[in-house]
């Protein structure tokens, strides 16, 4: 028959989507430590850069000094030989000995064909030296240019830095002179270690800071990005009363806040249509899907405690009689009149509603078959004394009831909407305005 068994069908609630987006978030972060290991990459590389421009500038320095050096002593044989001493080969080698120990670098003398005249180098060291493979010292002694030669490490012994320098005398060139200044090149690499060391140093300490800095910054952030989008997720989910916190300030801040008003707003519509969801406009009672929730909540409850619930459904009479005698609004008033009599008559635990039309159902917490019985009567007799005043015609009215309880009726919503709707039924063909239990199951038969 009537019943607020039939149900709307709800609407859905929103979907969580607990994946979305978890690979484009990890790639963001792959990303920015990319980016950031690149740029903090490129410090080492200046260091290194730095440190390659202090031994090159070591190097020329070592050249220029040892130019310089090997110019001298050549101009000094060079005036020896004018002076026709130095043809004397045991005495120029005496003079290179005594200068070997002051400039601390082996020195070779030369003459034009390229045979040694005096030297204090290893005598195997000496012909290595003048292998000249390149041709450079040969073509100091033609052109009298100065140049510094680099041979090279091979089998027969280390790597060697000379320069070459022309011997002149009025005449012209008559052999060349050859400093060895491997030691000396040696020396101001040395000297220079600890400050290409701290070059370096200073480049790596760079990179680790900056790594650092880098790795803290972009943790924070993607910790933030990650809240905000689980944060939403949870609001899309349904939890409306989730809400962003960020560590980081800025763009992200100013994010999470203007989120957390839009949740805000939303929790708040959300309330209002809710409302509007579930109370009926006309009596402010709660409406069908109310109902049918207090109701399985109500027996959950009753079941869970070992107590009973009473239900009784109301229809008024011939009420189709009411609209059509004295129109729709006063067909409405006595709505609103009903309302406010099951307000008035009821405690506060009880639940009244509209299901909808003319019906009404009240939900009885902690009340059995016997008890809920006698509410209803005193509910049926309250609204028989009532009157509503239409436009100067005073407006009658009556209800029949149908009255079940559990666990005795039934053990479900929809087994006591059932009985409780057959009740009302029968309490209608009875003649109505009056109540009905379903008749009582007795044992035995
Ligand atoms: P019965 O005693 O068998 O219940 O007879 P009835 O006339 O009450 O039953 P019926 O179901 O035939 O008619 C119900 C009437 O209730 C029809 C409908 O116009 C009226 N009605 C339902 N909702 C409203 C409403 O919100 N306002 C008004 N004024 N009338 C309503
Ligand atoms: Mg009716
Ligand atoms: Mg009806």
């Amino acid at each position: 028959m009537m019943g607020f068994r039939r149900r709307p069908s709800n609407v859905q609630p929103p979907q969580p989507q607990p994946e979305a987006d978890r690979g484009r978030l990890a790639r963001v972060g792959t990303r920015l430590a990319v980016a950031f290991i690149l740029v903090a990459a490129l410090l080492p590389l200046i260091g290194l850069l730095a440190e390659r421009h202090q031994r090159t500038a070591v190097a020329r320095d070592a050249d220029i000094q040892a130019r310089r050096l090997a110019g001298v002593i050549a101009h000094e044989v060079g005036a020896e030989v004018e002076q026709g001493r130095a043809l004397d080969h045991e005495q120029l080698q005496r003079r290179l000995d005594e200068l070997r120990r002051h400039i601390g670098g082996d020195v070779e003398i030369l003459d034009l064909r390229r045979d040694i005249v005096a030297n204090t180098m290893p005598a195997a060291l000496a012909r290595r030296v003048v292998t000249d493979p390149e041709g450079r010292i040969a073509a100091t002694l033609r052109d009298g240019e100065i140049r510094t030669v680099n041979v090279s490490a091979d089998a027969a012994g280390e790597a060697m830095r000379l320069a070459v320098v022309p011997i002149r005398t009025p005449e012209g060139i008559v052999g060349a002179l050859l400093l060895d200044y491997t030691d000396l090149h040696a020396q101001l690499l040395n000297s220079s270690a600890p400050i290409r060391r701290s070059t370096l140093g200073a480049a790596m300490a760079g990179m680790a800071v900056s790594l650092a800095l880098a790795y803290l910054l972009s943790r924070g952030l993607i910790r933030d990005i990650r809240h905000l989008t689980f944060t939403a997720e949870q609001l899309a989910g349904g939890d409306y009363a989730a809400r962003a916190t960020v560590t980081s300030r800025g763009e992200l801040r100013q994010l999470a806040t203007a989120f957390n008003q839009m949740a805000d707003r939303i929790a708040e519509r959300r309330a209002e249509l809710t409302d509007l969801a579930v109370t009926d406009a006309l009596t402010e009672l709660p409406n069908r899907r109310h109902m049918r929730s207090s109701l399985t909540r109500e027996l959950q409850r009753a079941r869970r405690e070992g107590r009973p619930l009473g239900l009784v459904i109301l229809d008024l009479d011939h009420f189709k009689a009411v609209n059509d005698e004295y129109g729709h609004l006063a067909g409405d008033a006595v709505l609103r009149r009903v309302g406010e009599v099951l307000k008035r008559e009821l405690r506060s635990s009880d639940v009244a509603g509209r299901p909808g039309g003319e019906e009404f159902a009240v939900l009885l917490p902690d009340t059995g078959r016997d008890a809920a019985m006698a509410i209803a009567e005193r509910l049926r007799a309250a609204l028989a004394k009532e009157t509503v005043r239409h436009r100067d015609r005073t407006v009658t009215f009556t209800a029949s009831f149908g009255v079940v309880s559990f666990p005795d009726d039934g053990q479900d919503a929809e087994a006591l909407v059932q009985r409780a709707d057959d009740a009302l039924y029968a309490a209608k063909r009875a003649g109505r305005d009056q109540v009905q239990a379903p008749p009582v199951d007795r044992p035995g038969l």
